[in-house]
C-alpha cells in the first residue's frame, strides 16, 4: 500500500495551533498586551472597535523589531524568548511558544508597524491568513503597533460561536484588567468604539488598583505583606464588610502572571471564615513571587493555570499572611482598650509595640483533614466525611474509592500492563514495623510512589494517579447513571455571577449523574440538596468553581463532551495533591487502584501517570 502520512501546510498548522491559542478576541488581547510588555513598553494602548471583532489594536512605545525580526515573529514556533529546553525553568517573559503572532495572522488581517529606537524608519507588514500581503519601509514612531481586523474571517463557525458584544466585551476588559494589574509601573489606556474605557497612568500597586476599580476601593483596601523562604506575598485583600456578591474583583498573579486557582481561593476564603457571610466573596489583589522552577506554567495554552510544586505549604502560607493582615488591621474584631478605661490593665502594654505574630509553615498541612471535618459534622452530612485525608485513617481513604470494589481490583487480569512481585517472594530490604504495611512501596517527596515489580520498579505520579482512579469512577458512574447521592441535612446556597449560573445549568443534568442535586437555580445562587457520596460539602463550592473555569477556558470544537469535561474537572478537584503524604495502605491502595483503571498509564489529560525503569535500566546506570 502506497504511503499515506502527509505534513500539514503550514498555513493549515497554523489555523489548528490558533484553535488552542485564540478562542475569543481577549485571546488575542492578552497576547498583544502580553508581547508589548516583553518588548519592555511602559506606554501601551489598546484599541478596540465591536468588542474585537472588527479591531483589536494594540500599541506600544517597547524596543521593537528590525524588518527580519518582524517578518519572523509571524513564523510559528519563532521566538526571541527562549532558545533552549532549559530556559523553560527560567522564565521571566510572558510569551516563549512563539505561536501568538503566527496564530493570529491564521485567522485574521494583521497589519504590523515596528521600529527600533534606533533607527529612524521602520516596517510595515500586512499579513491575511498567514499570507503576507505587503512589506513596506514606513515612517512610524518608536515601538510597535498591531491591528487585528476580521477576526476568524476564514473560520465562520467559529466567528458565529463569538457571544454577544457585551459578553465579548466583558471578556476583554478582564483581560486588561489582569494584565494592568500585574503591571502598575506601565501605562495603560484602553478605548473602545472611540471613547475612553480605562487611562491608567505609571503609579504604585494601590493607586492602580483604585484606578481600575473606583476611588472608593482605597478606604477598603487591608495590605499583605509576607515573606517566607518559599514564597514572597504581597498585594491587598478587601475588608470583610465590602465582600462581594460576585467574584469580580478576585485576582491572583503568580510572578506577575494572572492564575486561576480554586484551591488557592479557597485559602483566602478560609481566612475569611467567620468574617463574612456565606455566599459573599471577599476582594484580593495578591501576587505571589516564588521561584520560577516550582511551577509550572505550561500545561495550558491560554497559561492562566499553574502547577505548583507544593500547594499545601503555598495554602498554609496564604491563609495565614492574610489572617495576619486582618488581625494586624483590626479588622477580625478586637477589644479596644482605648476606648474603655475600665478595662485598662496595671502594665502599660497599650503603649507597647506589638509583636509581629511569626509564621511558622507546617509542611504537613492539610487544611482538608483538620479545619473542615468538625464543620461537616455539623451541617449533618456525617457520610460526608468519605474523603477526608487524615493521615492514619486507612478507612477514609479506602472510602475514596467508592465503586472500585465491584470492579474486582485485584483480579489478576487486570494488571496486563505490569507484573506485580507477589508478596511471598518479596525479601524485605527494610525491616517495616508497622502493621499491615506492605515493604514495596515508598512515597519520595510526597510526590511519587514508588513500588518494586518483577521486572524492576514503577515510579507513579500520585496526583495524576489518583485523579485516573477518580475521573475513571466518575465517568462510570455518570454513565450508567447509578450515582449514590448523599442528602445533605440543610440545603447549601452557593453564589455565582450571572455569566456563572448558565454554566452550571448547562451542565446541571450532568453533574445529577454525578450524585449532585439541585433544589433551585436562581439568578445568582443554586441551592444544592444532594452531593455525590465522595464529595464532602466543604468542597463542594471548589469543585464548582473550578469546573466553570475549566468551562471557560474549554476550546469549543466537536470532541467537546461535557460529561468527560465534568469528570475530569472533578477528578482534578479531589485528587489528592502533591505534598500529600501517604500512609502505606495509602499508597498500596493508590497503586492497585491506578491499576484496576482502563487506562492507567496515563492521566485525564493525557500525561503519564507512571514510569517503569527495568532492572535493565538501572544495570546500565551503574555500569
Ligand atoms: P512569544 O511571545 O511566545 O515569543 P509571539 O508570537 O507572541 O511569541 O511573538 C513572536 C516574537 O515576536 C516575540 O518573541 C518577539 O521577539 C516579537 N514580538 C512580538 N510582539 C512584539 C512587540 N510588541 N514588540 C517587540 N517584539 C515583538
Ligand atoms: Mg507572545
Amino acid at each position: 500500500m502506497a504511503d499515506i502520512i502527509q505534513l500539514l501546510p503550514d498555513h493549515v498548522a497554523n489555523q489548528i495551533a490558533a484553535g488552542e491559542v485564540v478562542q475569543r478576541p481577549a485571546s488575542v488581547v492578552k497576547e498583544l498586551l502580553e508581547n508589548a510588555i516583553d518588548a519592555d513598553a511602559n506606554q501601551v494602548k489598546l484599541i478596540i472597535k465591536e468588542a474585537g471583532k472588527t479591531l483589536i489594536q494594540v500599541i506600544d512605545n517597547g524596543k521593537g523589531m528590525s524588518p527580519t525580526d518582524a517578518r519572523l515573529s509571524f513564523e510559528r514556533h519563532a521566538t526571541s524568548k527562549i532558545r533552549a529546553a532549559e530556559d523553560l525553568f527560567g522564565l521571566h517573559t510572558k510569551g516563549f511558544r512563539g505561536e501568538a503572532l503566527a496564530s493570529i495572522a491564521a485567522i485574521a488581517h494583521v497589519e504590523l508597524k515596528t521600529r527600533q529606537p534606533e533607527e529612524e524608519l521602520g516596517t510595515q507588514i500586512t499579513i491575511e491568513g498567514s499570507e503576507i500581503t505587503a512589506q513596506e519601509v514606513v515612517v512610524t514612531p518608536e515601538g510597535t503597533s498591531v491591528a487585528v481586523k476580521h477576526l476568524f474571517f476564514n473560520i465562520p463557525a467559529r466567528r458565529n460561536f463569538l457571544k454577544s458584544n457585551t459578553v465579548e466585551l466583558r471578556h476583554i476588559i478582564d483581560e486588561f484588567q489582569r494584565v494592568a494589574l500585574a503591571h502598575p509601573d506601565i501605562a495603560f489606556m484602553m478605548y473602545h468604539n472611540g471613547s475612553e474605557s480605562f487611562n491608567l497612568p505609571a503609579s504604585n500597586y494601590r493607586q492602580r488598583v483604585v484606578n481600575i476599580f473606583g476611588n472608593k476601593t482605597n478606604e477598603k483596601l487591608v495590605p499583605v505583606n509576607e515573606v517566607t523562604e518559599v514564597l514572597k506575598i504581597s498585594g491587598f485583600v478587601g475588608k470583610p464588610e465590602f465582600a462581594k456578591k460576585n467574584r469580580n474583583e478576585q485576582f491572583f498573579f503568580v510572578n506577575d502572571r494572572f492564575i486561576k486557582s480554586a484551591y488557592l481561593n479557597h485559602a483566602i476564603n478560609s481566612a475569611f471564615e467567620g468574617l463574612i457571610k456565606d455566599g459573599a466573596h471577599p476582594s484580593y489583589f495578591l501576587n505571589l513571587e516564588v521561584d520560577p522552577k516550582t511551577i509550572d506554567i505550561n500545561i495550558h495554552p491560554t497559561k492562566t493555570e499553574i502547577k505548583f510544586d507544593d500547594e499545601h505549604t503555598l495554602y498554609a502560607i496564604i491563609r495565614s499572611s492574610v489572617k495576619h493582615s486582618l488581625g494586624q488591621f483590626n479588622i477580625a474584631p478586637v477589644l479596644d482598650f482605648d476606648l474603655d478605661t475600665n478595662l485598662d490593665t496595671p502594665y502599660n502594654y497599650k503603649n507597647k509595640a506589638a509583636a509581629t505574630p511569626t509564621i511558622e509553615v507546617d509542611r504537613n498541612f492539610n487544611p482538608f483533614a483538620e479545619e473542615m471535618a468538625p464543620k461537616r459534622s455539623s451541617s449533618g452530612g456525617g457520610s460526608a466525611s468519605a474523603v477526608s485525608f487524615k493521615k492514619d485513617t486507612g478507612a477514609s481513604w479506602e472510602s475514596l474509592y467508592v465503586g472500585l470494589e465491584s470492579k474486582g481490583t485485584r483480579d489478576e487480569e487486570d494488571f496486563s500492563e505490569v507484573e506485580f512481585e507477589s508478596e511471598e517472594t518479596t525479601e524485605p530490604l527494610f525491616q517495616d514495623n508497622e502493621v499491615g504495611a506492605t515493604q514495596n512501596t515508598y512515597q519520595v517527596h510526597n510526590k511519587y510512589i514508588v513500588s518494586t515489580i518483577k521486572s524492576g520498579m514503577l515510579v507513579i505520579d500520585q496526583h495524576r494517579a489518583h485523579q485516573r482512579i477518580l475521573y475513571e469512577n466518575l465517568l462510570k458512574s455518570m454513565t450508567v447513571k447509578e450515582a449514590v447521592s448523599q442528602q445533605l441535612l440543610f440545603p447549601l446556597e452557593l453564589h455565582f455571577s450571572s455569566n456563572e449560573i448558565p454554566i452550571l445549568e448547562s451542565l446541571k443534568e450532568d453533574l445529577e449523574s454525578t450524585g449532585f442535586i439541585f433544589s433551585q437555580f436562581g439568578e445568582d445562587l443554586v441551592e444544592i440538596t444532594g452531593v455525590p457520596i465522595n464529595v464532602p460539602e466543604s468542597e463542594v463550592s471548589i469543585i464548582l468553581e473550578q469546573l466553570i473555569s475549566d468551562v471557560e477556558q474549554e476550546v469549543p470544537d466537536s470532541s467537546f463532551s461535557a460529561t468527560d469535561l465534568l469528570a475530569k474537572s472533578i477528578a482534578k478537584s479531589l485528587a489528592i495533591k502533591t505534598g500529600q503524604s501517604l500512609t502505606k495502605l495509602e499508597q498500596e491502595h493508590m497503586v492497585n487502584s491506578l491499576f484496576a483503571c482502563k487506562e492507567p498509564s496515563v492521566s485525564p489529560t493525557n500525561r503519564p501517570t507512571f514510569i517503569t525503569m527495568s532492572v535493565d535500566d538501572l544495570d546500565k546506570k551503574f555500569m
